[in-house]
């Protein structure tokens, strides 16, 4: 009864998908997660931006791949996710910032993404309510969007339930068993498993998992906070990204609902490391002076509440994904930083075809970027 073919440790933004994904394939896939349901731990603190907009091939290629899946979510299943493709902006109003959009554009177009590059007037068009004063333009990606994080995480639940894939809530896994060097299953505080292949999608507690194999895994818990307001009539189509620094905060991020509210975040710098995910005084003041800045029209809207969760972050902005080359049948899908949510339909499906050997030449590129043996460079541009 307790045989499977993979057991996915983390119920969150990337194993759902996962098992959705390993299950249509024929896998017989097993699910733990130590909270009492689907995508309790940081999955239901992003704000549900998904976006090809990266500066890396991998990220763009599989969250394409996502924003296949979710845009058709509603027409193919019947589940309304509330997906709406308002697109993602980038603001310049520093030279800077202008040169490395227009030089990300060369990757961005090859990997086939629609994304091109507005000077002030043509971008006041696309957002008018944004502040003129200094503004140089940006980019616009028209098909990128969002989609709500609890009708997505509980329609993938569901099916992935249907696709026949089982999941154990309140399952802490607190052992991973290891034999001859290659993984053979799973202890929790209630039960043991058993298969030949073990994900670590644990999210901002991968180190842990990691550490039950011997391996120290560079993903750390990193503190963000988000927000909604008060509904309001339309008058933002995309999501604004501005990543100038100020005072106590790096990039930042809103848009607005199809029901009216904003929903905003913002980057802390530097960085809150950590697993407390209690809100703070400091972040409202912090990215309501920004926003206000950025667009005066939001100067008196109301903020209804705010939240914080955590980021899995890597050393470089990237995510971790790969098979252990210490420990056979162990696969790391870790270290989503801000982005788990948009790679997790996507990285799914890569991931099956790793554990069914049916990997393509995009994929083994795609894996050959992610590789959690990599040597970190630098910080990806637009993490
Ligand atoms: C404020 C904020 C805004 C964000 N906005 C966005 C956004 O717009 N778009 C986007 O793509 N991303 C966004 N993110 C980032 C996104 O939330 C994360 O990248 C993503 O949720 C990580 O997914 P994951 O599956 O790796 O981890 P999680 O979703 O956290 O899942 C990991 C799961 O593993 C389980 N687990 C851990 N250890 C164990 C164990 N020992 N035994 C059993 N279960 C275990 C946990 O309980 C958890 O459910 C945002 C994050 C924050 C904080």
């Amino acid at each position: 009864m307790n045989n499977y073919d993979v057991i996915i440790i983390g119920a969150g933004s990337v194993g759902v998908p996962t098992a959705m994904s390993m299950a249509r394939s024929g896998l017989n896939v097993l699910v733990l997660d130590r909270f009492s349901s689907a995508g309790q731990g940081s999955n239901k603190a992003a704000i549900g931006g998904i976006r090809a907009t990266h500066s890396d091939p991998a990220k763009i290629r599989l969250c394409l791949r996502t924003l296949e899946v979710v845009s058709a979510w509603d027409e193919t299943y019947g589940q309304d996710i509330e997906w709406t493709e308002g697109g993602y902006t980038f603001v310049a109003y520093r030279k800077h910032e202008e040169e490395t959009f227009k030089t990300l554009l060369k990757t961005q177009h090859k990997y086939g993404l629609d994304i091109d590059w507005y000077d002030k007037d043509d971008f006041l068009k696309i957002v008018p309510p944004v502040n003129p004063d200094g503004l140089i333009g940006g980019t616009f990606s028209p098909h990128d969007g969002h989609c709500s994080t609890l009708l997505f995480g509980h329609a993938l639940h569901e099916q992935a339930l249907h696709a026949g894939a089982k999941f154990r809530f309140n399952e802490q896994v607190i052992a991973i068993d290891v034999h001859e060097g290659h993984a053979r299953g799973v202890k929790t505080d209630r039960a043991e498993y058993v298969a030949p292949i073990v994900v670590n999608a644990a999210g901002p507690w991968a180190r842990e998992i990691g550490k039950l194999v011997g391996l120290d895994h560079p993903v750390n818990p990193d503190s963000h906070e988000g927000g909604i307001t008060e509904p309001v009539a339309h008058f933002l189509g995309p999501m604004v990204v501005d990543v100038r620094p100020a005072l106590g905060s790096a990039n930042y991020y809103f848009y607005q609902l199809s029901t009216g509210q904003v929903v905003f975040c913002i980057t802390p710098s530097p960085s809150i490391w950590g697993f407390d995910r209690r809100e703070t005084s400091t972040f409202l003041p912090m990215v309501a002076r920004r926003m206000v800045d950025l667009m005066p029209i939001l100067s008196n809207i109301r903020v209804r509440r705010t939240w914080r969760g955590l980021y899995p972050m890597t050393p470089d902005g990237s995510p971790l994904v790969g098979r252990s080359q210490e420990i056979g049948g162990y696969i790391m899908a870790i270290g989503m930083c801000g982005q788990g949510f948009m790679l997790g339909v996507g990285l799914g499906e890569l991931l099956t075809r790793l554990a069914t050997g049916d990997l393509t030449s995009d994929d083994e590129e795609t894996l050959h970027i992610l590789s959690p043996y990599r040597q970190f460079h630098g910080e990806e541009a637009l993490k």
